[in-house]
């Protein structure tokens, strides 16, 4: 009994002198966990994660400054300005973030911080769609693809975004008809996500989809997919006036962060070398540190020009990307 109540005690006393972390992530278990354990080990401190799928602003919100969350992890650029314009997160000054990431990959605020980058490109049939057959993004609604494309719901994250670079390079009213020309071009309804598009290449429902560039690693992981990944290449379009498109996973810190140095230390890191490397090798994003090795896989897939319009600019077209694809029913 003398030892149940002196463990018992000593458990009572373990979160004041914890060094720890608490993590809200979009991001999925799997991918954070070799990160969490990395950095665990190297600086003892804890990194709990709990993992939000829907609803992040919110939870800030209502949480408030009783929070427990010191750190945000989540993908695509639009889901980062949702957090900022909720204006639960603070501004982060560090010259490590500074030295490690690009300048358009992070808020000039300070606010949201890119960790990967990932390309938005084209999964193409290796029977039927030649390499020069693909060129720019605004092609996509040219009829020479009629009931030839695939693609997830118009209203997803990652197509808003893209929709966003379109109106970014040209203007609302050339998006609204270049979203009714690709959907016109759509060879079923959207459903399900960017494998899903390559599992119908391979099925012969479509010759082309639209995808991000890491679901090729995932696929070619896992040995059910294998062969619908094989049965496509990689193949980066770029807008015709500028590159391919980019988006990001990234970091916010919150303004409520309990733990705010410990929680600086995290973030850091993941800029960092070890942390670039993971990202790198286990979803096969790119780094966004210089002079990080992508992956052998994605080096294979080969070079490409990062389009020139930076996150911020495509982030600002959101809500009329958002109506657009309702306006013209993409999904419908
Ligand atoms: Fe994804």
């Amino acid at each position: 009994m003398l030892r149940l109540s002196t463990l018992a005690l000593l458990a009572c006393s373990v979160p004041a002198l914890a060094q720890e972390i608490n993590v809200y992530s979009h991001r999925q278990p799997e991918l954070i966990q070799p990160l969490v354990d990395a950095f665990t080990a190297e600086t003892g401190i804890a990194v709990n994660v709990a993992f939000v799928d829907k609803g992040m602003a919110e939870r800030l919100v209502a949480e408030g400054d009783r929070s427990p969350a010191d750190l945000v992890l989540t993908v695509d650029i639009a889901r980062l300005m949702q957090i900022v314009e909720a204006d639960v997160v603070q501004p982060v000054q560090s010259d490590v973030l500074e030295a490690n990431i690009p300048a358009e990959l992070r808020d000039p605020e300070d606010k949201w911080f890119g960790l990967t980058a990932r390309a938005r490109i084209i999964y193409a049939s290796k029977d039927r769609v030649a390499a020069s057959e693909v060129t720019t993004y605004e092609d996509l609604a040219s009829d020479k693809w009629k009931g030839r494309i695939c693609s997830r719901s118009g209203l997803h994250d990652y197509n808003v975004a893209l929709l966003g670079a379109i109106i970014a390079h040209h203007d609302e009213a050339y998006a609204t008809t270049w979203a009714e020309g690709v959907k016109a071009n759509l060879a079923r309804k959207p459903d399900g996500g960017d494998r899903d598009q390559v599992k119908a290449i391979a099925a012969g429902e479509c010759d082309i989809a639209i995808g991000n560039t890491y679901y090729m690693g995932q696929m070619l992981a896992d040995p059910e997919q294998v062969p619908a990944a094989e049965s496509v290449n990689i193949v980066f379009p770029t807008f015709e006036a500028g590159g391919t498109h980019l988006n990001i996973s990234g970091v916010a810190m919150t303004k409520a962060a309990p733990n705010r140095e410990n929680a600086l230390k995290f973030m850091e890191w993941l800029s960092g070398d070890a942390a670039q490397k993971i990202y790198a090798e286990t979803n096969h994003e790119y780094p966004v540190k210089t002079g990080v090795e992508r992956s052998a896989l994605v080096a294979s897939w080969g070079e490409f020009t990062p389009d020139a319009k930076t996150l911020a600019e495509i982030a600002a077209q959101r809500p009329a990307a958002v109506k657009i694809m309702e306006t013209v029913d993409f999904d419908g």
